[in-house]
């Protein structure tokens, strides 16, 4: 209710519009991290950016198969035709965490690492570069490391 009275109705043309059909300048990929707001960060709009938010803002390689996220890559391309994609990192993810968290015979596998588990290699990556470091400079590492394409 507070939505449509406060944001809906005083754009009323506008929130018309986008129902007739979206034409994104931006698909963005974002961590589900509760303290990353792509949109607020960004400064989007509704209508301005397709969004899929995951743990740690992973792609996963085609070889992969199927996902959430490389369902929404494959309709932001083919479909939406999407000019630009972005991938929205951020420090202290916890998602990264758990990624070089991982031991590497566990057995006792979760989903989450399952998942993260696709960037083994900004792990390994990170562990070749940086690995003299403590912990947490390792994470902090490897958060951004991904985004040099690591990934
Ligand atoms: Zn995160």
């Amino acid at each position: 209710m507070s939505f449509k009275r406060h944001n809906y109705l005083d754009d009323a043309i506008h929130y018309y519009d986008l129902a007739q059909g979206q034409a994104p300048k931006f698909m963005v990929i974002a961590c589900a991290d509760s303290r990353v707001c792509p949109s607020k960060i960004l400064g989007f709009q509704p209508g301005e950016a397709f969004t899929v938010r995951n743990i740690a803002n992973l792609v996963p390689p085609f070889q992969h198969g199927s996902s959430e996220t490389s369902a929404a890559l494959e309709f932001a391309v083919n479909s939406l035709e999407v000019p630009n994609i972005l991938v929205v990192g951020h420090s202290r993810c916890g998602g990264i965490r758990a990624l070089m968290s991982m031991k590497r015979d566990d057995s006792s596998r979760s989903l989450i690492s399952d998942w993260v588990s696709i960037a083994k290699s900004a792990r390994l990556s990170t562990e070749a570069a940086a690995g003299n470091l403590s912990f947490e400079k390792q994470c902090r590492h490897c958060e951004k490391d991904r985004l040099m394409g690591h990934c």
